[in-house]
């Protein structure tokens, strides 16, 4: 190893390289591991210099938070809460906060250098982060959950502000947990600075500072790239199925814009169990539904099948909206689809990754397919910055463009270093992560 500088292992022996491989045998997942082996291999292809790989490799601060919060029943429950800043050499960190039982340390560093890379490709001037707080937010009232993000946002004090590190929604949090994140970092800073920092949090609600278009963005950037990897496949998209794993915020979206194409989603699925219908669900009616109950357990419409069923439907798209390490050998082995467009961050474990090759099914890879959120999310902090408020049809008139272009230049760069979307993706990222690091260079 020649790197100049080492590279610390946080959570147990991380060797300096690790190349993407199939996760060990341990019940948890080495997500941070295997983004990093996609870091080195496309660190490699672009001739990326040891140590800006090495300043890469792990992520600038790791902050943890302890918080006490009064539950309704009296009993006071210790909430563990984590802000990763991984990279802010383009821009104040970026990315959102997760509400889930399963958040990690590890997982975390891995989203966050996501962050990073997407930033970039996407030409944003915005770094890469992201947190959020280890519990089931299902387990707990509206009336909880408010005090739980405050209590948060005030633990994480100074570490967040409209200039260095700007939370967002993501898995377990939405457009109303950003609301109270923003007005609570507003009481923190006296009332003189109140409109100033408005952008402390995108995602917000429209009528509290947010932006239009921010709620489907996500869902919009993933139907952009289908759009244009239909255009180059020449493949016709008026009359095409499609399977959608996971129907949050990115499923849902991306089912509605799909069907506005001619696409119909003919199976779903999320943490409760799939569902198979042949003449295609109703995207508004599946969303309404899940609005209400809370997931797709038990709609009225298509009949259940298990996830076995389920990856092996046979469709033109699948979009893994959900988790990440879902797609195994096993299911990649399965799968009756021609694309695979990741709408969720690491649905597709290298075993996965590698069977989905060997078959030839193209992989639209998440740090492309889902920036559309953070890309939307930008231009909510730019307007907070400016105190405008721009249309819808402006939002989605940028967002195609930028969408666009990302696509064009990670298709671009695959076809010149003969690579995968995903390291393709990487790749531009890290050349223009190397350009601002050759210019600034390390200080002093
Ligand atoms: N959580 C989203 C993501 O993973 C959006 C982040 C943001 O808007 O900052 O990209």
């Amino acid at each position: 190893m020649n790197d100049t500088i080492q590279t610390p292992a946080s959570e147990g022996p991380v060797s300096a390289r690790p190349r993407p491989s199939k996760p060990n045998n341990s019940s948890k997942y080495a997500f941070f591991e295997v983004v990093q082996g996609y870091l080195n291999v496309a660190a490699d292809l672009v001739g990326l210099p040891d140590d800006i790989r090495t300043m890469l490799s792990q992520p600038k601060q790791e902050i943890i938070v302890h918080f006490p919060v009064r539950l309704a029943d009296g009993s006071i429950h210790l909430f563990k809460g984590y802000r990763i800043q991984h990279n802010n050499i383009l821009g104040p960190y970026k990315g959102g906060l997760r509400y889930h039982q399963g958040v990690s340390l590890d997982d975390l560093k891995a989203l966050a250098s996501m962050m990073t890379w997407k930033c970039a490709l996407m030409g944003l001037p915005l770094g890469g982060a992201k947190g959020g707080i280890k519990f089931d937010p299902r387990a707990f009232s509206t009336r909880e959950l408010q005090k739980i993000t405050r209590r948060f946002i005030h633990a994480l004090g100074s570490n967040i502000g409209p200039g260095y590190d700007i939370p967002a929604p993501d898995m377990g949090t939405n457009a109303q947990t950003m609301a109270w994140a923003m007005d609570t970092y507003m009481n923190t800073v006296g009332y003189l600075s109140h409109e100033s920092v408005k952008g402390v949090v995108t995602g917000k609600p429209v009528a509290s500072g947010g932006t239009h278009g921010r709620g489907k963005a996500t869902g919009q950037g993933v139907v952009h790239c289908i759009v244009r990897w239909a255009e180059d496949n020449k493949f016709d998209l008026e009359g095409s199925t499609n399977i959608i794993q996971g129907f949050g915020n990115v499923g849902s979206h991306t089912a509605i814009l799909l069907s506005k194409l001619g696409a119909s989603t003919i199976a779903v699925g999320d943490h409760t169990g799939y569902r198979h219908n042949p003449e295609g669900f109703n995207g508004h009616k599946l969303c309404e539904y899940v609005k209400e109950h809370g997931s797709i357990d038990g709609y009225p419409g298509g009949e259940a099948i298990t996830r076995e069923e389920f990856f092996a439907t046979e469709a033109d798209i699948l979009v893994p909206a959900a988790l990440e390490n879902q797609i195994g050998a096993e299911e990649a082995a399965s799968m009756k689809v021609k694309l695979v467009v990741e709408g969720a961050n690491g649905p597709c474990n290298p075993g996965g990754e590698e069977v989905l090759a060997q078959r030839s099914i193209d992989v639209i890879p998440d740090v492309l397919a889902n920036s559309g959120g953070v890309t939307v999310s930008y231009y909510e902090w730019v307007q907070n910055k400016r105190c405008e408020t721009w249309t819808l049809e402006e939002v989605d008139r940028r967002l195609q463009k930028k969408m666009y272009a990302a696509y064009g230049d990670v298709v671009d760069m695959a076809r010149r270093k003969g690579c995968s979307l995903r390291i393709a993706s990487y790749a531009v990222a890290l050349e223009r992560l190397a350009a601002v690091y050759a210019e600034r260079q390390v200080w002093p």
